[in-house]
């Protein structure tokens, strides 16, 4: 692991190194959006608040961000309605899935008002959104009902242990598991199914609650997904060997349950996933590190502040936010500016950063300038 004096506060540098889109002139606005490699853009993750109530040590360590971090002021975010407007042009170039993430997304205030107003957009031919969120859970309990209300379709919960002690250990802010099932069981009551929860895997750290994670959603509806311990931002001290590959995980999952295949439902679904064979639900596998599933990765991260970084690895963002608003010498920008500046961008995208790592994989920590997932979003 890095030593402390080594470590950057990441943030910093993306606010400086974001890069101004440029507005082409003339293009045309009703065409296909295909990016570098031919991947269209079809699913936009919001991160609505770079603050967390929790530390998970594998995301916001907490000698990192501790008292003395910055985090962003109010007036660097943007607002619900510099985000729908965004929302909307990205939707007339084809974004069907749209998901609020973080930080942890339900402490940005009032955000049901933000979730009533991306429900009512529409997609070019009519359809509704795939409007979804992704929360520690700590405070859905609270909140399932109002985004139910709001129109809010379903919720992804992260929760990485059972055992109180390991679970505790990992959110490193002392958080009951009881409280995110709490949470978990009242957006099933409230219907904001179907539930996803997330583990994410860390070798000897939570390995023994994968068994004890499979028993407990089994056969509740809930899906269960397990996601490698990934090479994000610079602060985590990612290893390798802490890394856990999902055909381990298979294959202990396998020891105990009969498991069928299932064939994949969406281009760009991230997770592979396995029906109990007795059809009491299934579970999904996140191979991030161990299978790079880059060739159809068809979303786009839109942070806090508005800079928009098409990959999760990215170094750099493009400052929507500098159109939005305007800035010195350059006027706020016109909708029709904004579509032909994200076409743009859309388009020279190369980004495929997890199929060259396992082309070469890394074996030391991640590179110090890559931006944080709570900056971003998981
Ligand atoms: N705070 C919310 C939560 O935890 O669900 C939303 C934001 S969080 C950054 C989104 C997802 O990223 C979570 O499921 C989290 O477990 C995952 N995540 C964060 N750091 C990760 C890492 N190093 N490797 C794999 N997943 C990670
Ligand atoms: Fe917070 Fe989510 Fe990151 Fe954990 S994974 S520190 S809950 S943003
Ligand atoms: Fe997409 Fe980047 Fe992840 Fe590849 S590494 S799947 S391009 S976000």
């Amino acid at each position: 692991m890095a030593a402390m004096s080594d470590r950057v506060i990441p943030l910093l540098d993306h606010r400086q190194q974001a890069l101004r889109p440029q507005v082409p002139a003339g293009d045309d606005l009703t065409g296909q959006l295909r990016d570098g490699w031919r991947r269209p853009l079809r699913d936009l993750r919001i991160s609505v608040t770079d603050r967390c109530n929790f530390r998970c040590t594998y995301c916001m360590p907490k000698d990192v961000f501790d008292r003395d971090h910055e985090f962003l002021p109010h007036s660097a975010l943007l607002s619900f309605e510099e985000i729908h407007r965004l929302a909307g042009l990205f939707v007339a170039q084809g974004v069907q899935k749209l998901r609020l993430t973080g930080g942890e997304p339900l402490l940005r205030r009032n955000l049901e008002r933000l979730v009533g107003m991306l429900a009512d957009l529409r997609q070019p031919g009519g359809q509704t959104l795939d409007l979804t969120l992704t929360t520690n859970g700590s405070l859905l309990a609270r909140k399932a009902q109002a985004l139910k209300d709001a129109g809010l379709q379903r919720v992804t919960v992260s929760l990485d242990a059972l055992d109180d002690a390991v679970f505790k250990r990992m959110n490193d802010v002392d958080f009951p598991v009881a409280e995110v099932l709490a949470g978990i069981a009242e957006a099933q009551r409230v219907g904001l199914t179907p539930i996803k929860v997330n583990m994410v895997v860390k070798r000897g750290t939570n390995d023994d609650q994968i068994l004890p994670m499979a028993r407990h959603f089994r056969g509740s509806g809930v899906a269960l997904r397990f996601i490698e311990y990934m090479d994000v931002g610079a602060t985590n001290g990612w290893r390798m060997d802490e890394v856990l590959p999902s055909s381990q995980v298979l294959a202990r999952l396998q020891d105990e349950f009969e498991l069928r295949a299932l064939s994949p439902g969406a281009t760009g679904e991230t997770a592979r996933r396995w029906a109990y064979a007795d059809g009491s639900g299934e579970i999904g596998l996140i191979s991030s590190v161990s299978q790079a599933f880059c060739s159809d990765c068809n979303r786009a991260r839109l942070s806090t502040e508005g800079q928009l970084y098409l990959c999760l690895f990215a170094h750099q963002g493009h400052d929507l936010r500098a159109l939005l608003r305007g800035a010195p010498g350059h006027p706020p920008c016109s909708d029709t500016d904004i579509s032909l500046a994200l076409r743009h961008i859309w388009r020279q995208r190369q980004d495929r950063y997890s199929e060259l790592r396992s082309q070469a994989p890394a074996e030391s920590g991640p590179a110090p300038r890559r931006v944080e997932m709570h900056y971003i979003g998981g």
